[in-house]
């Protein structure tokens, strides 16, 4: 697995994913773990997740790999915890979601002679906890690496096919264009999800009963985003704020044009605006990216 030795910064949604895809491959490999809460830590130890020790000092000791699990806004204080141990040569990852802010908060941190690499794996569930995660989530998923101008290639290289490993294709990406391109496809996305919710439940009256028993799919697939974790959510806005800014402006540009459409019955408009649309849906497909089952595939037969 190209690693002796990983350890995991925290339980959750990916470090466990990464943890039984690391297993799925190879048994062997040793796998260290921890958490901030005892209550994740046992629950990980239970489900026989990776070796969980008490805490990130433990955890990083001999390790040849470090992979930070945390959300974007914790990660400079988990690395704060466990960096006076450091041992030359090792190299430290991690899976945020945003890029920039995670690069400029850890690397004052480091001793020169550690390779920090950060990356963000593109799987992900609106479930967390060590409880949510599975082998296959990164089977042919992006994982972006940002890596900084002074990386080792060789470093980098192993990286890169240790992902593979996972079942990943890896990317490489310079850290400002992951954030806004992450703010396009991922972030503001989001936000929108949330705020649509967010209007449906204002509206007290219908939403006790008809915006639950009567909710559509397209009001059900927002619901699926909006429940997603709010630390990790709170900080990918707190640390992603120019790019989600920039696109939340080109958003409300287009919305306002299409408001205009409705208001003035613009049905050619419309049409053509969806059909757009529509073709992006089709190449996401062709790229093999998510499936054309009915519900996207997520209702069991
Ligand atoms: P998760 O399932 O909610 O797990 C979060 C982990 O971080 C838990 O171990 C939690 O510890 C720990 N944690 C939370 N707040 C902390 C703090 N203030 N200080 C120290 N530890 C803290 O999260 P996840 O979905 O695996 O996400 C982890 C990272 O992956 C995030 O940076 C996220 O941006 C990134 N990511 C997520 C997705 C996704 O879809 N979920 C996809 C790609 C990348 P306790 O449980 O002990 O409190």
């Amino acid at each position: 697995m190209l690693y002796n030795h990983v350890a995991l910064i925290g339980l959750g949604l990916i470090s466990s994913s990464i943890a039984h895809s690391i297993r799925r491959k190879d048994k062997d490999i040793k796998i260290t773990g921890t958490s901030r809460s005892i209550a994740t830590r046992r629950k990980a130890a239970e489900l026989g997740i990776c070796e969980v020790v008490e805490n990130s000092v433990e955890a990083v000791k001999g390790a040849d790999l470090i992979i930070l699990c945390v959300p974007v806004g914790a990660m400079a204080s988990v690395v704060q915890d466990f960096v006076s141990v450091l041992e030359p040569g090792v190299t430290i990852t991690d899976v945020g979601s945003v890029k920039v802010e995670v690069i400029a908060s850890i690397t004052p941190l480091l001793p020169p002679e550690v390779e920090f690499i950060p990356g963000h794996p593109l799987a992900g569930t609106e479930n967390s906890g060590p409880e949510a995660g599975f082998a296959t989530l990164f089977d042919n998923r992006w994982c972006l690496l940002t890596p900084l101008k002074n990386c080792s290639l060789e470093s980098l290289k192993r990286l890169r096919l240790f992902w593979e490993a996972l079942g990943a294709k890896v990317d490489l990406m310079d850290a400002e264009h992951h954030d806004l391109v992450l703010a396009v496809t991922s972030h503001v996305p989001h936000l929108i999800a949330y705020t649509m919710v967010g209007v449906a439940d204002d509206l007290a009256n219908i939403t006790k009963s008809e915006v639950i028993n009567y909710s559509a799919a397209g009001f059900r697939d927002f619901t699926r985003i909006a429940a997603s974790d709010p630390t990790m959510w709170r900080d990918v806005f707190l640390k992603n704020k120019e790019a989600s800014l920039e696109i939340l402006g080109r958003f409300t540009e287009e919305l306002t044009v299409l408001q205009r459409a409705v208001r003035r019955g613009d049905g050619d408009l419309l049409f053509e605006y969806f059909t757009r649309t529509r073709d992006v849906r089709r190449k996401i497909l062709e790229a093999g990216q998510d499936t054309n089952e009915p519900n996207f595939g997520r209702e069991k037969k």
